[in-house]
């Protein structure tokens, strides 16, 4: 009946994923909203914390809690080794050569906005073309405007087919010696769409342009191996991934983080300070001023301790299937429209539903428990594509079954009747 499996098929050395027990390792889907068992489906604005996370932070306060690097006590040894040791997990996670191609910032809004702001400002000049795709979240927007509004350069966008996956001609087409960086998302998150960015990083590279990928939808749905693709920086935020907010991750090859400037002074970044000069770390040091999110940076690498040990592969066998089911199920009501139907998508299913608006159907799967994004979602220039101004996104995770996409079917169906 298209459901998947129990258990997706196994990845080598690694058991298969059984949603079963991995529901058990998330305290928060047993909450209750409005009388009825939570059904959390708005795992694209964020994801729920297995309780190893959660044991992660609890322990780290109460066992390590530092200031990192200055301090030469044991508690600032402990701290700063966690700290590092996180850094060497997303170095891993991400295959990244070296822990020093990691800087740990907010989220993949302040990672693109680092970028926009060191390398773009030393990088980017008048008539310049930064190219961005028409499926980017506004995080992925707004830096790059506003540098080229300061430098005198130009935004080119790549356009979508009607199914929302992008057209590779038409942005061979954009492509010219002007061109300095492009930056496109690896998954959409208003639609789900899995972008070719090998494609992409592989003609950007062609005509010498420099290549941000924003991973923030995708590192916790495929595996990703920032060398195989060769991106020159790759962004993504903690929270989307199962560990805690106000953590996030700016990835770049080594020789491009060393000779951007630093764009925030303070201490900690320095190597040495009198008051005609500074001279700075390199990377990644260079570009964490100040005492950064220590505790959730250690929270992050439980996160991906987690998942790596479900395992990628099965996280994707798994979700696949259950966005087909979730797919089915939708398409065969009457009155809605699914917006996003590219071949390559995961775990998003848009949708509008004649005669309401998407809040009231966002409302109505409220009413019974189920959460999910009624909006704009931080992407209107891919919606106004369509012709809409919202919609309304259940998104998934691996935590996710196929009763709880029966109840959102089974709510939706229900208004379309009426
Ligand atoms: N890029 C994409 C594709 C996103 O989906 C999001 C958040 O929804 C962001 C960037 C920004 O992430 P954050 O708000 O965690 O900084």
């Amino acid at each position: 009946d298209g459901r998947p499996a129990r258990s997706a098929p196994q990845a080598a050395s690694q058991p298969p994923l059984d949603v079963n027990r991995v529901r058990h390792d998330f305290p928060i889907l047993q909450e209750r909203v409005n009388g009825k068992p939570l059904v959390w489906f708005d795992n694209a604005a964020t994801t729920h914390k297995p309780q190893a996370v959660i044991d992660r932070l609890a322990w780290f306060y109460a066992h390590e809690n530092s200031n990192i690097h200055r301090a030469a006590h044991e508690l600032a040894a402990r701290a700063t080794d966690a700290y590092e040791a996180a850094r060497q997990k997303v170095a891993r996670f991400l295959g990244a050569a070296s822990p020093d191609e990691i800087v740990f910032v907010r989220g993949a809004t302040e990672a693109i906005n680092l970028v926009a702001k060191s390398w773009g400002a030393a990088n980017i000049g008048a008539g310049d073309e930064i190219i961005v795709s028409h499926l980017e979240h506004h995080a992925n927007i707004v830096p790059w405007q506003q540098l080229a509004a300061e430098k005198g350069a130009k935004i080119r966008v790549i356009p979508v087919d009607d199914s929302g996956q992008l057209l590779l001609d038409e942005y061979r087409k954009l492509l010219g010696p002007r061109t300095r960086l492009v930056a496109v998302t690896q998954v959409s998150n208003a639609l789900g769409t899995v972008t070719p960015v090998h494609e992409v990083v592989a003609l950007a590279h062609g005509v010498g342009a420099t290549v941000l990928v924003d991973g923030a939808q995708a590192v916790s749905h495929l595996r990703v191996d920032v060398r195989a693709l060769d991106a020159d920086f790759y962004v993504f935020s903690g929270h989307k991934v199962f560990g805690p907010t106000g953590i996030g991750v700016v990835y770049g090859k080594k020789a491009i983080l060393d000779g951007m400037p630093p764009w925030q002074g303070g201490g900690n970044m320095i190597a040495d300070v009198t008051f005609e000069r500074t001279l700075y770390h390199g990377a990644p040091a260079r570009f964490e001023a100040g005492t950064g999110n220590i505790a959730d940076a250690v929270g992050l690498g439980a996160a991906i301790d987690y998942v790596e040990q479900l395992g990628l592969d099965n996280i994707a066998a798994y979700e696949h299937a259950l966005l087909e089911y979730a797919t089915h199920g939708l398409r065969a009501i009457p009155g809605l429209r699914l917006i996003g139907t590219a071949q390559h998508k995961t775990s998003v299913a848009s949708f509008v539903l004649q005669g309401y608006k998407p809040e009231e159907v966002g409302d109505a799967l409220n009413r019974e428990g189920i959460a999910v994004r009624s909006g704009h979602h931080c992407a209107q220039p891919i919606l106004r594509r369509f012709g809409v101004e919202a919609t309304v996104r259940p998104s998934l995770a691996f935590y996710n079954t196929c009763e709880e996409v029966d109840k959102l079917v089974a709510v939706v169906r229900g208004l379309a009747r009426r």
